[in-house]
């Protein structure tokens, strides 16, 4: 998610995993920066119908094939005349035009307009030839009970009401412009253009690897000791709102040989784990890395998230999350959300608003250490959970949002302010 964070004079290579002592997240967000700049872009473009290129990313300019409107159109309902006939035209002393026929949205009329005349038109109507204006209906009255004659109340000058062509775009102008995220006016515009496929570019896919002989499948009611899965219904919701495409969750159990197998399998542009990196009997991804693949950092200077790490398994980049639900949220956004972001081809963007908040109470860190620190707001101040470990996901759901204590402050004091970020505008 790219959260501000102070530079580090330490290099990225200064990170790579070493017992016992965490990684500084600096150090980490310089890695994965650098890890980015080699890394930029999946190339892919793919071509998707109109009906789903909301919010991909366009992946060619595009410039309008034709020009809208592509005709000369009436834009009031009222009747097409020549501007010249309307001349001293008022509503005591109306000008009387003699009605030849009716020009119709989609049809037209092959009357033409002479001096004198007049051709009813509705709204969005091509304009009879012989016209150059439309005077709109409130200002006509019909002379007799035949409608043949008209009153026409008012002077107009020539090409009132009417639009030209190209009015609104002209054919060879570039419209939008390649990388932008495809709005729903967007979408509108090139129907009208004429574009049945959008050109976008490809979803990076991303491999949700469960692990946990814990767990049971995401939406299962409890078993003995074993319950549903979090995190991997959970990280598909973050990788889809950072606009990748999160592929079936695997659920693996706690077996070397089986997370191996499974990461054989994936065919993912980044894969990511969760659970089975800490320090305990059954978790084994961080060695797994280390012998089959590489491991980068294992142990970040982060809480909750401390065990987290990064690696390679066969050239693709892994993130080893913390299974504690609180844990594997806050990893994902710190690191790695900004990755399927730019992927995508989006500009890096934290999916929270922010604002500057008056602290209710004092908070303790440590030096060295980054905090994710759920709050709800009081009488406009932040007020921290009291809860504050990895494993509780109702401190994420009942927060209203979040702060971040950086690496360098060890304590913030009650009356201090300081950034919020806000939980119920997370939508990119
Ligand atoms: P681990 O990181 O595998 O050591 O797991 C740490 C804690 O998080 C344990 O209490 C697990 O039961 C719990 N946990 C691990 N993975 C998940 C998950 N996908 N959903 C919910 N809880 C989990
Ligand atoms: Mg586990």
């Amino acid at each position: 998610m790219n959260f501000p964070s102070k530079s580090s004079s330490q290099s990225p290579s200064l990170g790579s995993c070493q017992q016992g002592k965490r990684t500084p997240v600096e150090v980490v967000q310089a890695w994965i920066e650098d890890f980015l700049k080699t890394h930029p872009t999946l190339s892919g473009d793919e071509a998707v119908k109109l009906s789903e290129a909301y919010g991909r990313i366009l992946a060619k300019d595009v410039i309008a094939p034709i020009s809208i409107p592509h005709f000369q159109r009436g834009m009031m309902d009222g009747f097409a005349v020549r501007a010249e006939d309307l001349q001293g035209a008022t509503e005591e002393k109306p000008v009387l035009l003699e009605r030849l026929g009716l020009s119709r949205p989609g049809q037209g009329t092959s009357l033409q307009v002479q001096p004198g005349t007049a051709i009813q038109i509705f709204t969005g109507a091509p304009l009879p030839d012989g016209a150059d204006t439309v005077i709109p209906i409130e200002h006509c009255k019909p002379h007799n009970d035949k409608q043949t004659y008209w009153e026409m109340g008012v002077e107009l000058p020539a090409g009132k009401h009417v639009a030209e062509p190209g009015e609104d775009l002209m054919e060879g102008s570039k419209i939008l412009a390649a990388g932008r995220r495809i709005r729903p006016a967007d979408v509108g515009l090139l129907s009208m253009l004429g574009m049945k496929r959008v050109p976008v570019r490809q979803k990076p896919k991303v491999s949700l690897l469960i692990t946990g002989n814990e767990l049971l499948p995401p939406g299962s009611q409890p078993e003995g000791f074993r319950f549903a899965d979090s995190n991997g219904p959970m990280l598909q919701s973050l990788v889809q709102r950072d606009g990748a495409y999160p592929l079936e969750i695997k659920n693996v159990i706690d077996h070397p040989e089986e997370v191996k197998e499974t990461l054989r399998q994936t065919e993912a542009d980044l894969i990511l784990v969760s659970g089975g990196t800490s320090a305990g009997g059954e978790d084994y991804l961080p060695q797994i890395l280390k012998e089959d693949g590489e491991l980068i950092f294992h142990g970040i200077a982060t809480k909750p998230g401390g065990p987290a790490g990064i690696g390679f398994w066969e050239g693709k980049l892994v993130f080893l999350l913390p299974g504690n639900p609180v844990a594997c949220y806050w990893i994902y956004e710190l690191f790695v959300s900004q990755i399927p972001q730019r992927w995508g081809g989006k500009a890096t963007k934290i999916a929270y608003s922010k604002s500057m908040r008056r602290l209710n109470q004092s908070i303790l860190s440590k030096e060295g250490r980054t905090d994710f620190v759920r709050g709800t707001l009081v009488n406009g101040g932040i007020t921290p959970l009291q809860i504050q470990g990895g494993s509780r996901l109702t401190s994420i759901v009942s927060a209203d949002g979040f702060l971040i204590i950086p690496s360098e402050v060890d304590q913030l004091n009650a009356g201090d302010t300081t950034e919020f970020y806000h939980f119920e505008n997370d939508l990119l």
